[in-house]
């Protein structure tokens, strides 16, 4: 045996001795992982190999003893079965299984191949199959407790009554194995597969269906009726095909009977299905009946013979998400084999205590049923547990990130009352309580000694900016640097008006040249004068875009970092902003109203501050609710305000599918706006000129538009829903929103925060796509209130928190599939618990959390505690 191997198989069997205590190598049994790899593959051992013995035991301080056994026999089997070693010790480890070899012939071609494919049972589904479940993987289909392995006691000494074996359960992130390792499932397979985002074992347990047929309603033949999703059990009569138009159709004809009558089922292009069909088999026949002359029958209903297990038919039927060269079918096959094996062997990371507090069902039961219900009530149990673990997760990840920034220390910026004070008169106006109270929360985190971490919450127009700029004066006074990103251009731009305003001048602690904006469409040669100032210390603030981390711009000495418009950015920019400094003090500042118990989750590693006042004098936006209809009196009232010397924003949704990817939302469907655009020039405002901002116009081209709307060269700006966040637009009075049944509440509210911000009275005007007056009656919550976060609650409660759950905010490397279409009593439950978890057990490192812990730090991938320099 190799060097390296004999290495391995000797910490492996010392730690088997020890009880798996992690104590066979000095320091843990990761410690030994570095060395071994350079040694594994000096001895040239395959890489995937390494890979995996890497991999399994990187996390292995985490386990617990149990996974530990498991981990390692795992590990050891595969590499019997791939570099033919013997056993750890003879006496313990029973021959482990094969590798699963790839079906030899792989073909994508007819459905009915591939059901043949699969029609094999999954043999060795996972290398790294624990070895006592040899037995059970021979008889996957009819999953059988495995037999004990030989080295326990026989059955007949026990002197309890039989009892049932116990299945070896396996850690979720055990399965890593692609899934070319299922029978049938070849390299090309492998990459259809890939396309769904199936990888490995793990992605498919967790490879939720899209919708679910229930076929669980049997109906007999002389009772159907048209139109129906039905389930018909019965006996064949006959069948046949034949070929229409040219040969190129072929027709399968059969005649179910069950007693009751009759039944005409028609395929179209399955000429094999007459081998399924034979006269007098008994099938089952589950689909939607239709007419022909006059008879109830059925076209391409799903089909299966009676003995077999009702996987497609009879039942809830699970409906996958497909991609090309694959069929419903043959997927849902695949998926069964899969799911029945290896569900009932999913160690639970929920310790049993809170899984019974929480009443939440086994997280091998809810796998199983979420893919195969036995019943609505069952799938409905399955679908909370998951919701719950997944916001339990993220919660609990949130917790610590936030733990471990406040461990950190910052440098600390105190600053006199009078000092202060002498800012604060200089402002053109008072600060409004909400504001003095942020403030008092600022200055004492900035004065703390640990980096700030806040998330500065305030509506629309409630004053933040001048929090941050205030913010940047105390850190600036001590000669240190600040910087603020903000989403675009156009509101960077806004920015570095604005701290020019509050920060230099005559009493101001900065001086013109050393605020500095840089965005994408910066010189070249004034970057190079910025990262110059800003290495050398001269420059103190510094305002941008994204520009700002992707450009090699380095700090002398940052402080305080600032990013505006938060949520249109994610984790990972705002940790490239903070990387910029030693653990400097971070201020994020956003308008959506989102719901405090919903705050916690997509901000849990920040402290929340709220500023729920506007700022005196403020008036109310005249909101009305137009039907499509009365279009014309919106046109009307825009010519009006056109002809005072105001301005129009006309706004058009995103057009087409509504459950479309945050992806799809950022390239932005922008046909709607870009012919009503034409349209509305030609035939509604031929006098005018018409601005058209949309997402897929270049940002210098946005920003042209947008110039152009400022100077008012346009009068009206069609657009789609890219203006929604911090355009100011003081000489804007209307806000016109098309389809706006289309939006959330809180949505509308920000585009309506547009409007009326200068003097003049400023409409909002919401035009609805139909009559609808349930749909309407939700929009009118806008005519009702002008408190964004009272609407953004009635969003939560009409729409889910869908609409907020984004894990772009948080890091988190699992995509939330459940928890966004579960209610908020759930999240705050989860939440709730986590928060438990959290105090009790900070490390996770009681032993019922050890899988707990191990399941997190797999979830949470790399992005768990963003690296980041120490400052001592
Ligand atoms: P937002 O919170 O939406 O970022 P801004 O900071 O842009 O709001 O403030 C909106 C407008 O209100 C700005 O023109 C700002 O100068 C003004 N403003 C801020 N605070 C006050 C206040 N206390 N009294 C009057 N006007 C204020
Ligand atoms: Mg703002």
């Amino acid at each position: 045996m190799k060097p390296s191997l004999l290495k391995l198989q000797k910490f492996f069997k010392l730690e088997a001795e020890r009880g798996y205590d992690n104590h066979a190598v000095m320091g843990g049994l990761s410690r030994m992982l570095e060395p071994w790899e350079a040694e594994a593959r000096q001895d040239g051992l395959p890489e995937e190999l390494i890979a995996a013995v890497l991999s399994r035991l990187r996390d292995y301080n985490r386990l617990s003893p149990a996974s530990r056994q498991e981990a390692l026999q795992g590990l050891w089997s595969r590499i019997q079965s791939e570099v033919g070693a013997p056993p750890i010790s003879d006496d313990k480890v029973p021959d482990a299984p094969k590798a699963a070899e790839p079906a030899e012939a792989e073909k994508t071609p007819a459905p009915e191949e591939m059901e043949q494919v699969t029609e094999q049972p999954v043999q060795e589904a996972a290398p790294e199959q624990p070895a006592s479940s040899t037995e059970a993987q021979v008889h996957p289909e009819t999953p059988e407790p495995a037999a004990k392995p030989e080295s326990e006691p026989a059955q007949e000494q026990d002197p309890e009554p039989a009892k049932e074996p116990e299945i070896q359960k396996t850690s979720l992130e055990a399965l890593n194995a692609p899934v070319t390792v299922l029978p049938g499932v070849g390299p090309k397979h492998g990459e259809t597969l890939k396309k769904l985002g199936l990888e490995t074992l793990e992605d498919m347990l967790y490879f939720f269906p899209r919708r679910y047929d229930d076929y669980s309603q049997l109906k007999t033949i002389n009772r159907l009726e048209y139109g129906e999703q039905v389930t018909v059990i019965g006996t064949v009569q006959n069948a046949s095909t034949r070929k229409v138009r040219n040969g190129k159709i072929n027709i399968t004809e059969g005649i179910i009977s069950d007693g009751t009558g009759n039944l005409r089922a028609t395929w179209f292009n399955q000429p094999w299905m007459t081998k399924k069909l034979r006269p007098g088999v008994q099938v089952v026949l589950s689909g939607k009946t239709e007419q022909y002359l006059g008879r109830i029958s059925m076209n391409n209903p799903e089909v299966e013979q009676i003995e077999q297990q009702n996987l497609h038919t009879n039942r809830i039927v699970p409906v996958y998400p497909l991609t090309a060269n694959i069929t419903q079918r043959w997927l849902r096959r695949l998926m069964h084999r899969v799911i029945t094996y290896w569900a009932p062997r999913l160690a639970d990371p929920l310790p049993d205590d809170l899984r019974r507090d929480e009443e939440l069902t086994e997280l091998s039961n809810a796998i199983l049923q979420v893919h195969f219900p036995d019943s609505k009530e069952k799938l409905q149990e399955a679908r909370y547990r998951l919701a719950f673990e997944e916001i339990l997760y993220l919660q609990l990840g949130m917790l610590e990130q936030k733990r471990t920034w406040r461990e950190r220390s910052a440098q600390s910026f105190m600053v006199p009352q009078d000092w202060l004070d002498v800012r604060i008169d200089q402002l053109p106006f008072e600060l409004t309580s909400a504001q003095q109270r942020a403030l008092i929360e600022v200055r004492s985190d900035l004065a703390s000694g640990h980096p700030m971490n806040r998330l500065l919450q305030g509506d629309v127009g409630s004053g933040k900016t001048v929090i941050a700029a205030l913010a940047i004066a105390m850190v600036v006074r001590e000669g240190s640097q600040s910087a603020i990103m903000a989403p675009t251009s156009i509101l960077a731009d806004q920015h570095f008006a604005s701290m020019k305003n509050f920060l230099t001048g005559q009493h101001g602690v900065l001086k013109e040249h050393q605020v500095r904006l840089i965005i994408g469409a910066t010189s070249d040669s004034d970057k190079q004068e910025i990262r110059d100032g800003l290495s050398s210390g001269d420059i103190k603030l510094v305002i941008g875009t994204h520009a700002l981390i992707e450009d090699p711009v380095i700090f002398s000495d940052l402080q305080l970092t600032i990013i505006d418009e938060q949520h249109r950015f994610g984790v990972h920019q705002r940790a490239a902003l903070r990387s910029k400094g030693k653990n400097p003090h971070l201020m994020v500042m956003t308008a959506t109203p989102i719901p405090r118990s919903l705050a916690l989750t997509v901000y849990g590693d920040l402290d929340l501050l709220i500023m729920d006042e506007m700022p005196p004098g403020r008036q109310v936006v005249e909101t009305h609710l137009l039907l499509p209809r009365e279009k014309e009196r919106a046109y009307s009232l825009i010519h009006n305000q056109v002809a005072g010397g105001n301005q129009a924003f006309i706004i058009y949704p995103l057009v087409g599918d509504k459950e479309s990817s945050d992806l799809l939302l950022e390239q932005e469907d922008s046909k709607a706006a870009i012919d009503e655009h034409q349209r509305l020039q030609k035939e509604v405002f031929t006098d005018l000129s018409l601005g058209l901002m949309h997402g897929r116009l270049k940002q210098d081209e946005k920003e042209l538009v947008m110039e152009h709307f400022r100077s008012g060269e346009y009068q009206v700006l069609v657009s789609t829903s890219v203006v929604e966040v911090g355009v100011d637009i003081p000489n804007a009075t209307v806000m016109l929103i098309e389809s706006a049944n289309r939006f959330g509440l809180a949505q509308l509210h920000q585009f309506r925060g547009r409007v009326g911000r200068g003097d003049a009275k400023a409409y909002c005007l919401l035009i609805p796509d139909s009559d609808d007056t349930a749909e309407n009656e939700r929009l009118s919550a806008m005519l009702k209130t002008n408190d964004g976060f009272a609407l953004a609650e009635i969003d939560l409660n009409q729409r889910g928190p869908g609409d907020f759950l984004g894990t772009r905010q948080s890091g988190y490397t699992k995509q939330l599939q459940m928890a966004s279409l579960t209610d908020l009593k759930l999240i705050e439950k989860a939440q709730h618990t986590a928060k438990k978890i959290h105090d009790q057990d900070p490390d996770l490192s009681l032993p019922e959390h050890a899988q707990l812990a191990s399941t997190l730090a797999h979830f949470w991938g790399e992005n768990e505690f963003e690296p980041q320099a120490d400052v001592s």
